[in-house]
């Protein structure tokens, strides 16, 4: 097919149909702009499975136009790039408009999915800021990205990675990156704060009628909060934000940066920066390098979550009328969490859905003797899932320091009837804890490869991570404890 710059001819060979969206809201909302281009790209990763979701014809994904067009290059056909403003509070304090600075929306595909550059260059939002993002934060995006979707936890998805020898300046003299990142939509908490806080209440209802017709249909005309779609708007953003919490306790996943322009409308993990998974079990532990206050530990992830769904509620204030009616929207969110939390924990004991009385002590009980210990979270889990179908709990043992402590938890866990069934327990329990998890130093030996230039342990890892309850033999090392080095690994806000 021809690879050409012509309009038509280049839409085909690409596969991608493009429908106006996030972009008919009109100028208050986006700068239209283009990317601004980098020298001698190349591939570093691509994503079959988002290939596949955006339609896109595989062939066209190998060429050179889809090399140039994804690092922004070119302009793919049909595509009005746009960067939009946001606001937000970062580490709990009103920032004032942020937007984005360094993504560039390139539209919504008739799929409904929205395609977005990220390092593209700078917008009139990017203050201070390049425009661009170095080589090594891309890669750990676009694995978390689809280590989170292998994982089953809400994402933006990755496409691609390009990069560039162009130096960017952070600690160091790096290189730069173009994620590619793809998802029903990047709006964001902060894009309500942003028109909110500057009394634009025509555009903040333009805002939230779009996202409710496109997103939220169920809201309007609910007969919930007498009928008004804004309370019932921000009641299902709350538990979908409730749920994902739940979902990031239970995986280990510390997020490290839950400022309010890092909420996704949709209940989405997004903006993956400092993020890690739990080696130990440290309930207090501070992933972001960043973050002297512990603001954004693991711990307090529900809390903090909730502190941001309370912001989108005095954002959509204006269009709710009630202070009372706002703050009813928020109440499920202190069932739903716990009651999530609660379901997916059961799901790693391999209790099944039904919930019994005492299954509180049970979970808080070995939470507490993992924290004891420092316990790595992800081996834990996978070792009891293996004992509990061979009955040999000597390596689960091993690994918590209180021995009398757990031989007592694991007597009253074993007594539970829910457990009869070992072997189906066992199953069950093998395709909740996954074997495979996105730890901060497999990220960083997949970094250090590709900034030599080889990109095969990337792409290992990718393979694991996309189906991480497989055992995928001969792959032991990428499941074991992290090496000593792991703990002196310091990720910050920089990428
Ligand atoms: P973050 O905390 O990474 O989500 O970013 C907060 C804000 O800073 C957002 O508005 C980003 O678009 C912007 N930003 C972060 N890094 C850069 C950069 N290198 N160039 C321009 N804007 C940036
Ligand atoms: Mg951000």
């Amino acid at each position: 097919m021809n690879m050409s710059s012509d309009g038509e001819a280049a839409t085909t060979a690409s596969g991608l149909a493009w429908q106006q969206g996030f972009s008919a809201l009109g100028p208050a909302f986006f700068t239209e702009l283009q990317p601004t281009p980098l020298p001698s790209p190349h591939w570093v990763g691509t994503s079959a499975s988002v290939a596949h979701l955006l339609d896109l014809d595989e062939a066209w994904l190998r060429s050179d136009a889809a090399l140039q067009a994804f690092t922004g290059n070119a302009v793919l056909p049909g595509s009005h790039p746009l960067a939009s403003v946001y606001s937000g509070h970062q580490f709990g304090i009103w920032a004032g408009q942020l937007g984005d600075g360094r993504a560039i929306l390139l539209g919504e595909t008739a799929a409904g999915l929205e395609i977005q550059l990220k390092g593209a260059g700078r917008t009139p939002y990017s203050r201070m800021g390049d425009g661009r993002a170095v080589l090594r934060s891309s890669i750990r995006e676009f694995l978390c990205s689809e280590a989170m979707q292998g994982l089953g936890v809400p994402t933006t998805r990755a496409l691609c990675i390009t990069g560039s020898p162009a130096s960017v300046r952070r600690e160091e003299i790096e290189t730069a990156a173009v994620v590619t990142r793809v998802a029903p939509s990047f709006i964001r908490f902060g894009h309500f704060e942003h028109f909110s806080a500057n009394d634009m209440d025509e555009e903040l209802k333009a805002l939230a009628d779009y996202v409710i017709d496109r997103y939220y249909p169920e809201c309007r005309g609910s007969a919930q909060f007498g009928g008004n779609p804004y309370a019932a708007l921000l009641q299902a953003v709350s538990e979908r934000t409730a749920v994902l919490m739940a979902q990031w306790q239970a995986v280990g996943f510390c997020h490290g940066v839950m400022n309010t322009d890092n909420m996704s409308i949709l209940g989405l993990t997004i903006d993956y920066g400092p993020f890690q998974f739990l080696d130990s079990f440290v309930p207090g532990h501070v992933c972001n390098h960043s973050d002297t206050q512990g603001r954004y530990a693991y711990n307090r992830q529900p809390n903090v979550a909730y502190w941001n769904v309370f912001c989108l509620a005095q954002a959509l204030l204006p269009l709710i009328g009630e202070q009372e009616l706002a703050m009813a929207a928020l109440e499920s969110y202190k069932t739903v969490f716990p009651a999530e939390f609660m379901a997916r924990m059961r799901a790693k004991l391999g209790l099944g859905a039904v919930a019994e009385e005492g299954d509180a002590e049970l979970i808080d009980g070995l939470l507490v003797l993992l924290a004891k210990g420092g316990v790595d979270y992800p081996i834990f889990w996978r070792r009891l899932s293996h004992a509990v179908g061979t009955g040999e709990f000597e390596p689960v043992r091993g690994m918590v320091p209180d021995q009398a402590a757990w031989d007592e938890w694991l007597a009253s866990y074993l007594a539970q009837p829910r457990l009869a069934d070992r072997t189906q327990a066992s199953e069950a329990m093998l395709a909740t804890n996954p074997k495979f998890v996105l730890r901060n130093h497999l990220c960083e030996e997949a970094i250090r490869a590709a900034k030599l230039g080889d990109f095969s342990a990337l792409q290992t890892l990718q393979q694991l991570l996309e189906s991480p309850f497989e055992e995928h033999p001969g792959h032991e090392s990428y499941a074991a404890f992290p090496p000593a080095w792991a703990s002196s690994i310091e990720i910050s806000c920089s990428s």
